[in-house]
């Protein structure tokens, strides 16, 4: 009985840590805006980058004809072709082709690298009228996916400020990401232009906008977090002068590295970042984002193991970093089975702890809420942090005299993307409770969360269709 107390105590103290109370949140909202602030005023203002992106003009939907992407972030690449009709959600036709890359080229040099993508596309461009159509009158143009921190110094060029995900070709940091594809491409003799280089939220927030002129930002919950969204350029301080005939500039935020005091940290959080290779970096996404979740949890079990014997002998496992993916964790959060038979079997199966009693299994069930939870309320509180510095959450600005009910609600919408998001539904349900519980039923409404599919590709290929030289 007085190990369960113990227990129980553990949980509570967790649950005390995980505290996300609406005012909690706003004051997380408050200090998202007030950073973003600060990102935007100076280089290196905030742990916000704040990264420029040159992206002025969002696709409309007049875009014409066929486009190419490329999709390079993480163990996968990808090539698409898409072709568009000239009117808003017109794609006509898309087709993409999926590759591993050969970890030797991760850490090999950058021209083996870049080889092998150009000799990809040129296979995949060859493919296209199996020979029989006559070659295009006019160039053609790619969108190029580069989800890695890049100082941009246009839409098609920028350098690769640091590797992240075990990318390691030191002699690539500092060098003009878009340059080095153009040379492997004009070296193999395929007549191709890069039209644009962007980050796979920005692909996200040109595809919603193609789909929804009121998209103004966009959010990518996956394994990672980031956010990027539309700001004037009269508030990005940092570059004075800057001007762009729309007047606006989509502003890739980083947001993964966000932190601030009002965030509710747990010792959990703390051991996680201290046993990370990049301690003290991506704050927000070590809280938040699937590769982190699962094991946030693991470490909680680890803990109450230690405090009592309700899981029995000691099983390894458990100590064993990442070994309880966040897709498991999701799987037994969502069990509803009355015997809870899948919090057994992953118990069993992943971390060795067999035969825990019904009692138990509901506590497990209880973990994972309050780590989600935790995660998801977070996620709206910094999604309704851009809404404030941009003006629409509904608070009408500083000089507003109006009152509440006079202020006309815009309808704003913000594409959203990733495996968190779109494949757990609890994760999903407690984020649109928080941003209504932040907002107010009044505004909430007004808010409108889009999943987008596939947007860091088919929104490259659109904003090179956006930038291109022939419109
Ligand atoms: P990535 O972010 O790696 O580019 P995705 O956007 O597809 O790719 O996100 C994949 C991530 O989403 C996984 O690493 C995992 O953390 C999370 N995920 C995928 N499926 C689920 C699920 N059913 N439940 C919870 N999390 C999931």
């Amino acid at each position: 009985r007085r190990k369960w107390k113990r227990v129980m105590g553990v949980l509570r103290e967790l649950e005390e840590g995980c505290e996300t109370t609406v005012s909690r949140l706003r004051q997380v909202v408050d200090a998202m805006a007030v950073e973003m602030h600060a990102g935007l005023a100076s280089e290196g203002g905030s742990k916000l980058k704040m990264l420029l992106t040159f992206v002025d003009n969002l696709p409309t939907g007049s875009e014409k004809g066929i486009y190419y992407a490329l999709d390079l972030g993480g163990t996968n690449f990808r090539v698409l072709r898409v072709q568009l009709g000239g009117q808003r959600s017109s794609i006509l036709s898309s087709d993409v082709e999926r590759q591993p890359i050969p970890p030797e080229l991760m850490t090999g040099t950058s021209e083996d690298l870049f080889d092998f993508i150009a000799s990809a596309l040129q296979q995949f461009v060859e493919k296209e009228g199996n020979g029989s159509e006559p070659p295009p009158i006019r160039r053609r143009e790619l969108g190029f996916t580069f989800s890695f921190p890049v100082k941009q110094t246009s839409v098609s060029s920028g350098i690769l400020i640091k590797w992240t995900k075990g990318f390691a070709i030191e002699s690539m940091v500092g060098q003009e990401v878009a340059e080095s594809l153009q040379r492997a491409l004009d070296k193999r003799g395929l007549d191709m232009r890069v039209a644009a280089l962007v980050n796979d939220t920005v692909g996200t927030l040109a595809l919603g906008h193609y789909h929804d002129e009121d998209t103004v930002a966009a959010v990518i919950i996956g394994t990672g977090t980031n956010a990027c969204y539309l700001e004037r350029t009269d508030a990005i301080i940092k570059c004075q002068g800057l001007l762009t005939t729309s007047g606006g500039m989509v502003v890739n935020m980083e947001w993964g590295n966000f932190w601030s005091s009002h965030l509710p940290r747990t010792s959990y959080d703390i051991d996680l970042d201290a046993e990370s290779p990049n301690p003290n970096d991506q704050g927000f996404e070590k809280m938040i984002s699937g590769m982190y979740l699962g094991d946030i949890v693991r470490r909680v079990i680890l803990r109450m193991s230690e405090e009592s014997d309700i899981f029995g002998p000691a099983s390894s496992r458990l100590s064993m970093p990442f070994i309880l993916r966040t897709p498991l964790m999701a799987a037994m959060h969502e069990d509803d089975s009355p015997e809870l038979t899948e919090v057994a079997r992953i118990l069993n199966d992943v971390l060795e702890i067999p035969d825990v009693p019904l009692k138990v299994r509901k506590l497990i069930v209880k973990i994972c809420d309050v780590v989600t939870r935790r995660a998801a309320r977070l996620a709206a509180a910094g999604i309704v942090g851009i809404l404030k510095k941009i003006g629409r959450d509904g608070s009408g600005g500083i000089s507003s005299g109006r009152s509440r009910s006079d202020i006309r609600m815009r309808r704003t919408v913000v594409a959203i993307e990733g495996g968190l998001y779109s494949s757990y539904t609890l994760f999903r349900e407690y984020l649109h409770e928080a941003l209504t519980d932040i907002l107010g039923d009044d505004i909430a409404q007004h808010v409108i969360l889009k999943v987008t599919e596939d947007g860091s590709g088919i929104g490259a290929a659109l904003l090179a269709a956006s930038h291109s030289s022939y419109s």
